[in-house]
């Protein structure tokens, strides 16, 4: 693992680019006039239980998938991993806190270059570099027509919505491998422009494929524009990443909240107020000492359902609903709330019988009161991802700085993930075919 590193400068911005991915990475063979790959194995992350992932080679991904009665994805493309983040919402899997069952492969936030081509793919190209929103859409059913790409309609037989390597996603394959298949290439990627830019830039724009789209999803449906002030709840990937996509909107004042004091240095490094949730219970009294007023102008739930409480006894236990009901208290009367944080329809690790089915102590009728309006969901990345690219690529905005990217190799995904677990004030990227490493 690359030593920890306090300059908070991410590894790929301090080596210029040396050499050509070819020279060290060539694209597997193909056989001529049958388009099949010379590549047997896959390096894969692989959820193998509550608290353990394992890296097992498994088979050489295919424009096919089994999953779903061998599907074919003639529309589809193969990409050799370049960057390949992990998340919070992994997280949620590996602690058993899902139904997933052992055996699938994780990974759903992927960066790649393209090896190859389905029969169908008309405008991406062999060589391109892209950014794949975790979403899986298709783009002709009428949600991804009205650019709900988060809730696909056919792409998961089991509901609406899918992702990589995720459950009740639909069993699509997981990034976190050295080689994915992705699905609709035409209309799933967003390539970038020039190579050896996006190279020099890899672990900002490896953060397109989810937190910075979805950090930036929260405070825009939150309303955050010019002079507002911000309540970010959870100071992980999601809430820097929100935190700074409301300095990006033009915040007057974000305050981010979270127990994890090294997370919230974090915060503080780029300019965000903090409040430290393992010291106070009371967040309007900390909201009303910044800003002179106990409310904000809107706030966004950047924690989920694995939330704490409050405060030195609450926040050493889950309070699901805490997150919820604080940000209907701290926001002012006609203000919005954005809820990427993740809520979900099964959770055999929560505390009592209704919290397993996702039913939470939510007090509705205090938003009612306040006139409230929620954005709920997985975000529709690809609303956003190339508005955030040219962002990244002119210099607007230092998103791989502010969560900490940190890039690992693949092997090392085990110790990512544990550390992650423990709260390191970081964002794993893993980097599978050390094309990061070598760029
Ligand atoms: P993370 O687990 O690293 O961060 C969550 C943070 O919340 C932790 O630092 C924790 O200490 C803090 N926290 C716990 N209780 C809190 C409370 N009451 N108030 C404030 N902070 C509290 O996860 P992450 O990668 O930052 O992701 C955050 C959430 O966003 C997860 O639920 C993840 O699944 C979800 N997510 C959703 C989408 C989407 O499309 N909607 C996309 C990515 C991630
Ligand atoms: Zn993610």
């Amino acid at each position: 693992m690359r030593a920890a590193d306090d300059s908070h400068e991410p590894a790929a911005r301090r080596a210029p680019l040396q050499v050509s991915f070819a020279t060290y990475y060539p694209a597997p063979t193909f056989h001529p006039g049958r388009g099949a790959i010379v590549a047997d194995t896959n390096q894969s992350v692989v959820y193998t239980g509550p608290g353990q992932v394992e890296v097992q080679e498994l088979e050489f991904p295919k424009l096919l998938l089994a999953e779903q009665d061998n599907r074919p994805l003639e529309h589809g493309v193969i990409l050799r991993v370049v960057a390949t983040n992990i998340c919070g919402s992994d997280q949620h899997m590996v602690r058993g806190r899902t139904t997933a069952p052992a055996g699938p492969t994780l990974g759903h936030e992927i960066t790649g270059e393209v090896i190859q081509t389905g029969r169908d793919v008309e405008f991406i190209r062999q060589g391109d570099l892209v950014s794949v929103p975790f979403n899986i859409a298709c783009g002709r059913c009428r949600n991804c027509k009205e650019r709900n790409t988060g809730v696909c309609e056919n792409v998961n037989p089991a509901r609406d919505g899918a992702a990589y390597g995720y459950v009740d996603m639909g069993g699509w394959k997981g990034g976190q491998a050295n080689y994915v298949t992705v699905p609709y290439a035409d209309w799933n990627l967003l390539k970038f422009p020039d190579r050896d830019q996006a190279m020099e830039k890899i672990t900002d724009l490896a953060m397109l494929s989810d937190i910075f789209p979805t950090g930036y999803h929260g405070a825009y449906t939150a309303g955050v524009g010019t002079g507002s002030t911000v309540y970010v709840a959870g100071a992980g990937p999601v809430g820097l990443a929100c935190a700074t996509s409301c300095q990006l909107l033009g915040a007057a004042v974000t305050i981010v909240g979270d127990m994890n004091a090294q997370r919230l240095r974090q915060a503080a490094s780029f300019g965000c107020e903090t409040i430290d949730l393992s010291q106070h219970d009371n967040v309007s009294e900390q909201i009303e000492q910044i800003l002179g007023v106990p409310e904000v102008d809107a706030a966004v739930d950047c924690v989920g359902f694995e939330a704490r409480g409050h405060g030195a006894d609450g926040s050493q236990v889950e309070a699901p609903a805490t997150v919820l009901n604080s940000l209907m208290t701290v926001t002012r009367s006609a203000g919005r709330l954005g809820i990427p944080g993740l809520y979900v329809t099964g959770d055999p690790g929560a505390a009592d019988e209704e919290a397993k089915v996702g039913q939470l102590g939510i007090r509705i009728g205090l938003g009612w009161a306040k006139s409230h309006s929620f954005t709920t969901g997985q975000c529709p990345v690809m609303r956003y991802n190339r508005q955030l690219m040219m962002a990244i690529l002119h210099d607007k905005v230092q998103i791989a700085r502010n969560v900490n990217a940190t890039v690992i190799p693949l092997d090392e995904a085990p110790q990512g993930y544990q550390e992650f677990d423990k709260g390191a004030a970081r964002k794993y990227v893993l980097d599978p075919n050390q094309m990061i490493q070598f760029a």
